[in-house]
């Protein structure tokens, strides 16, 4: 890797392995040069490392070797991962969209359109996703035409409508015969990689909107 531009405490380089916040997933972690990395983000098409400490950042032209948290990487495309199962359980069950949510290394949140929540709901979403986890579903990444994508039914639900107009080809992550999703994070190769989640808690957010917290955990 070439560090191309350093200003303040950002590096951007010609490529990179770590991931920018977007998507609902958060950046990675890890070294350049050495120096810990402690945010990176998009802006247009260049990725902005951010780097603590004090030591002297690498100059424009110098090569750069990077080191992924791999820890905290696999831990975030476990969580993400659960979450599209658990997209795909609640609409193959009660056909309820997703409204937001926000996802950590190991534990998320997940808001839908339920109004109420059904009787035991929390018990029984706990169980649909960890049959599916277990079931080991591959996940495919493929890119489609944006003209092919906007007529996919799986992707008009969850709203390939809202990226913009100027990306021509979209990402899709397949879970093969569960879900599938435009989307440009990071997911493990099976659901089985993901392990188990433990549903925590379950609150209202208003009408037609309801929070599930959940867990990753080991099998
Ligand atoms: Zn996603």
């Amino acid at each position: 890797m070439t560090a191309v531009d350093a200003s303040g405490r950002v590096v951007q380089l010609d490529r990179t392995a770590f991931y920018a916040t977007g998507g609902g997933q958060p950046h990675d972690t890890g070294t350049l040069a050495g120096i810990p990395v402690v945010d990176v983000r998009k802006d247009g098409g260049n990725t902005w490392h951010t780097l603590g400490g004090d030591d002297p950042l690498p100059s424009a032209g110098d090569a750069v070797h990077g080191e992924l948290d791999w820890e905290r990487r696999h831990a975030l495309m476990r969580t993400h991962t659960a979450l599209h199962v658990l997209c795909g359980v609640i609409w193959k069950e009660w056909g309820k969209a997703v409204t937001g949510g926000n996802m950590e290394p190991l534990s998320a949140r997940m808001d839908f359109e339920f109004d109420p929540l059904p009787e035991g709901f929390g018990r029984r979403v706990e169980e649909l996703v960890n049959a599916e986890l277990a079931a080991a579903r591959p996940i495919a990444v493929s890119f489609l035409p944006r003209g092919t994508a906007v007529m996919d039914e799986d992707l008009i639900r969850t709203k390939v409508n809202m990226i913009p107009e100027s990306v021509s080809e979209i990402r899709v992550i397949d879970i093969i015969g569960l879900d599938k999703q435009a989307d440009g994070g990071t997911h493990v190769h099976s659901t089985a990689e993901v392990g188990r989640i433990r549903v925590l808690k379950t609150e209202s957010k208003g009408r037609g909107n309801k929070r599930v917290r959940l867990q990753v955990i080991d099998n």
